[in-house]
């Protein structure tokens, strides 16, 4: 099997010039040139030879080498055509890779998993181009994609959203999406010297191991979502009154204070101040009385 020839800054250089690739800032590029975090992030994702990789945002095929190494087979999904060829050219000896040239929030990754793993459990590993973080995390998640891990590099204050708990100001909608569907755990920080070109902000590799069954019991997935995004959309306001104003939830107030007054919880309780499992009781017992006044 061929040696990764990427990874270092000479090498990196060596391949932008000769392809005259320009950084493109909309896409959020910003390739690792750093060794040992390469080796850092194949060890956290535990890949085998049985494993199908999953990467988003090959770039010129740094990781992907490393990736191909270790795993059965990879897909790496790139959104810049003219990264196309680069791929072709630092892939050539590898004959487990295929590179899709789309856009990874369009692509139905379902269907790849279907088609290309016969629908078993895929691991998902990338630098990831930070501008859409949330979205490919929660497009994973949303449209259960079969998934044993997904384990990237994010930026720093989007891992520690990820993994805090009530009473912190980083916890919220992300925090609690990521936590019913998965055990979160940073497993590095990461400098801005590790990449090229240096992005502003400091960087952290996460592992989100997915939870066989979720933590928590809940009726409506989707409602609780919903409830959750409402109570954090409007930071200052007591529970009742963000639920209350949330024009798409159209739920009414005497459900609502009913519905927190059961949880055991005063009236002036904030949304940030519940646990997943509060959300989730919450979300049951405003189920059960929708329906309820329904019948
Ligand atoms: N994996 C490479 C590395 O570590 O050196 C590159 C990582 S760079 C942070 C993010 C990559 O994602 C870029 O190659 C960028 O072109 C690609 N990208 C950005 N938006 C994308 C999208 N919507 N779908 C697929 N790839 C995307």
């Amino acid at each position: 099997m061929a040696v990764p020839t990427l990874g270092n800054p000479q090498n990196t250089i060596e391949i932008l010039k000769k392809y005259n690739f320009t950084f493109q800032k909309k896409y959020g590029q910003n390739f690792l040139i750093d060794i040992h975090v390469l080796d850092k992030i194949i060890r956290a994702a535990e890949i085998t030879k049985d494993d199908f990789v999953l990467e988003i945002g090959p770039g010129i095929g740094t990781m992907t080498q490393y990736l191909a190494q270790a795993a059965g087979k990879v897909a790496a999904v790139e959104i810049d055509k003219a990264l196309i060829p680069i791929l072709e050219d630092t892939l050539s000896e590898y004959d487990n890779v295929m590179v899709i040239n789309e856009d990874v929030l369009k692509l139905d990754i379902p269907k790849l998993v279907n088609e290309e793993n016969g629908g078993k459990p895929v691991k998902v590993v990338a630098n990831l181009p930070y501008y859409i973080t949330t979205p490919i995390i929660m497009g994973l998640f949303e449209k259960h994609v079969p998934m044993e891990s997904i384990t990237v590099m994010v930026q720093k204050e989007v891992a520690d959203r990820m993994q805090v708990g009530p009473g912190t100001k980083d916890y919220g909608a992300l925090s609690l999406a990521v936590q019913y569907y998965a055990e979160p755990y940073i497993v590095a920080n990461v400098p801005p010297n590790c990449f090229m070109p240096r992005p502003k902000v400091g960087s952290a590799v996460i592992r989100l191991t997915s939870h066989e069954k979720p933590p928590v019991q809940v009726e409506d997935e989707r409602l609780m979502f919903r409830i959750i995004r409402a109570s954090f959309n409007q930071r200052r306001k007591t529970l009742a009154n963000g639920l209350n104003n949330a024009a798409d939830l159209n739920i009414p107030k005497e459900v609502i204070v009913e519905s927190i007054k059961e949880l055991g919880k005063g009236p002036s309780v904030r949304g940030e101040a519940l646990t997943l499992e509060e959300f989730a009781k919450l979300s049951n017992r405003i189920d059960e009385k929708l329906k309820g006044e329904m019948l």
